[in-house]
């Protein structure tokens, strides 16, 4: 080509452009590698974390999560914005790579680009190029003009990262332009002096920028080639190298991050992987306590998160102003290991992580205890970073510590002493069943040797000794009776399921409890177990190992239901407008989200609506379990918000499917003054009001 060549053919001020490139790719990769090696050293010093089973299931988290991007339009602008950015990355991918080893190599093609797919392919990515750096444009202004609530970093959280994320924005358009200029030049070059012409997609960037350069010189367009060129080569490692130091660094992270996410919802972390729970007392330490206690997965997650704030957005304890937000957990522990695992000099401190800021603190108490382990963070992390496992970790180290908030340390004794949080007679565990005159409507055996049964009703603490809640124990009962189920319960010999023990971090109270359970359980002889208790219902099916299968009521019910064993007499008050509440771990740890909804629907004339937060963004009640004896500083409690979301939706009646929730949802209606405007029932206790009985049935 007269007068005009191509970028390894230049000769600059400085070398040759194929030396020069060289250079800049050897530089830019070694960087690369250097830093990513320095990132990688605390996740070897972290603790084990067996995620390298399932490789399907995994592979199919990648499909789904990463490359289908599903969690993404749950926010519609900002994941419209990132769907289209990440389309266009993995399109622009091939293209970036071509592009930087033509600099070495004129007439490199990429392998299966050199017959018509070639000029099909740059078509599109002339396009992808153009939207990747429209929405850096959007982004930018959405960061600076519009400022999303969620973005925002309170003072008592650190500093935003808004500086950062608008420099990183900006470096990507910056690439987009380089490109796209690089591009531009050679073609209008080629136009001028009439060879065959690279055709750019109309109306793209190139395109635009090609119109743009027609009357220029050939002189001029060169070093506009070569400019264009050098910039993409240098800003693309720049990026490159750049972002590990950030909340960028998920573009690298994130793939790995998802297909070493969690599989099991509902489940919790042992305290240490690969050892088993005889094996424990050889434990020197529980839980997390200083960083390098986290495991090497976890530390991932740290890396992985890309600071959208979506976690915090959902967070209920955020919400009321409770000292946590799960998104600072996370990018606090970040800044963390950048500053203790420098690229240059030594790595680690070993400091605790909970504590004061004197004493290198990066967590507070209050805010480790805040959380209710409701799983929203989770369920809405487009990178499924995690959060459970990590909080009950840091718990488990401040229990081993003797760190126990003062008012739990009760219901704990009393948990060790008695087998149940209120200190209550285990003789006393039966009684709600031998209520007066409640024997002689539904016989509820105690399940022994002489006294077998196919199925267990397990209650759970709440439900045996709260006065109210026994309400719910009874209804249980009144159903399974009716259904024809052979039931029994453990009676005395019940305990505590323990499922808030370890949520806690009392993982060998924990223990303790359990054992008694399961052997109790296997005492009993039962073939399945049925709880109207969703925290009894996941400590059973997934804390528990060796015990029969678990039903939450709400599925059996719905299953007869459909079987025509239960009929339902219309509602007497077709006034009221019901609401149904999902309990966090029937709902997202269980994905229990229709049974009960569809044994409302079959009430007739059962008028029910949808409260704006609900199925798998459902808003938390406040916390169960420990939770009842544990109130940390909040603006207003979580269930009173609860209740104001009922209210907005319409309706007078919550109905829900969980002990605690209800605890907290009849206490709520009072705090927010909507005492006979509004009630409260479970769905066992509404069932049984509405079931159709045969004659010989009282009702
Ligand atoms: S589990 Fe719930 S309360 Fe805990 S951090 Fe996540 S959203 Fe907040
Ligand atoms: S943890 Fe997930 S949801 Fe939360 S800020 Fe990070 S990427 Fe966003």
């Amino acid at each position: 080509m007269v007068g005009f060549h191509s970028s390894a053919e230049l000769t600059s001020w400085l070398t040759r452009g194929q030396v020069l490139f060289l250079v800049i790719h050897i530089l830019g990769v070694a960087c690369f590698a250097y830093i990513v090696a320095k990132r990688l050293v605390p996740l070897v010093r972290g603790q084990r974390d067996l995620r390298f089973d399932q490789p399907l299931a995994r592979l199919g988290k990648v499909l789904k999560f990463w490359l289908g991007q599903w969690k993404h339009p749950r926010y519609p602008v900002a994941g419209t914005l990132h769907i289209l950015i990440f389309a266009g990355f993995i399109l622009l991918a091939m293209r970036a790579f071509t592009v930087l080893i033509v600099g070495v190599s004129q007439n490199f093609v990429m392998p299966g680009l050199s017959g018509r797919a070639g000029p099909i392919y740059n078509t599109i990515t002339d396009y992808a190029a153009t939207i990747v750096f429209l929405c850096m444009v959007i982004a930018v202004i959405r960061r600076l003009v519009f400022k999303p609530a969620r973005y925002a970093v309170p003072a008592r959280f650190g500093k935003a990262h808004t500086a950062d994320a608008i420099f990183l924005l900006s470096l990507i358009a910056v690439l987009m332009v380089a490109d796209s200029l690089f591009a531009a030049a050679k073609a209008a070059a080629e136009s001028q002096q009439g060879r065959p012409l690279e055709v750019l997609a109309v109306f793209s960037l190139p395109w635009i920028l090609q119109s743009a350069l027609a009357s220029t010189s050939i002189p001029i367009l060169g070093r506009l080639y070569f400019s264009g060129y050098l910039l993409h080569e240098i800003t693309f490692y720049f990026l490159l190298c750049y972002r590990p130091f950030g909340i960028q660094f998920h573009v690298e992270t994130s793939l790995f991050n998802v297909y070493f996410a969690k599989l099991n919802k509902g489940t919790l972390k042992p305290v240490r992987w690969g050892v088993s729970d005889a094996h424990l007392d050889q434990v020197k330490s529980f839980g997390v306590k200083t960083f390098e206690d986290f495991t090497w997965k976890h530390m991932l997650d740290f890396y992985s998160c890309a600071d959208c704030g979506r976690c915090s957005n959902n967070c209920p304890a955020n919400a009321a102003g409770r000292p946590l937000s799960p998104r600072f957990i996370t990018t606090k522990a970040r800044d963390y290991a950048f500053e203790h695992y420098p690229m240059f000099g030594h790595a680690g401190n070993g400091k605790p992580l909970v504590g004061s800021k004197e004493s290198g603190g990066i967590y507070s108490e209050d805010e480790i205890w805040s959380c209710t382990t409701c799983g929203a963070c989770e369920e809405e992390c487009p990178l499924l970073v995690e959060y459970i496992d990590k909080i009950v970790d840091l718990r488990r180290g401040m229990i081993d510590d003797g760190n126990v908030p003062q008012s739990l340390q009760k219901p704990l004794k009393a948990l060790e002493s008695r087998g149940n949080p209120y200190g209550k007679m285990e003789k006393k565990r039966g009684d709600w069943a031998n209520a007066k005159g409640f024997q002689q409507i539904c016989r509820v055996k105690t399940l022994d040797k002489q006294n077998g049964a196919d199925t267990l009703y397990f209650a759970d603490s709440i439900t045996s000794y709260d006065d109210r809640m026994q309400s719910i124990g009874r209804a249980t009962a009144k159903i399974l009776d009716h259904v024809g189920e052979k039931f029994g319960i453990l009676g005395a010999a019940e305990r505590d399921s323990g499922h808030e023990v370890r949520r806690f971090g009392e993982e060998t109270l924990f223990m303790a409890l359990r054992d008694h359970n399961v052997e109790a359980i296997k005492a009993a002889g039962v073939k399945r177990i049925v709880t109207a208790d969703p925290h009894a219902y996941n400590a059973l099916k997934h804390d528990y190992k060796d015990v029969p299968p678990v039903e939450h009521v709400s599925q059996l019910i719905a299953r007869e239901v459909k079987s025509g064993k239960i009929k339902f007499n219309p509602v007497e008050n077709e006034k009221n407008v019901y609401t149904y509440h999902d309990p966090c771990y029937l709902g997202r740890h269980n994905q229990i989200y229709d049974d009960p909804r569809d044994v409302l629907d079959a009430i007739p004339g059962l008028k029910r609506v949808e409260m704006t937060r609900s199925r798998d963004r459902s808003f938390c009640c406040g916390g169960g379990g420990l939770m009842l004896f544990y109130e940390p500083k909040e603006d207003e409690r979580i269930g009173v918000k609860r209740v104001r979301m009922a209210a907005e939706a319409g309706a007078n009646v919550i109905v829900t499917a969980c002990p605690f929730c209800m605890v907290n949802i009849e206490d709520a209606i009072k705090v927010a003054g909507l005492e006979g405007k509004m009630t409260a029932i479970d769905l066992a206790e509404l069932v049984d009001q509405q079931i159709v009985r045969e004659p010989q049935e009282v009702a």
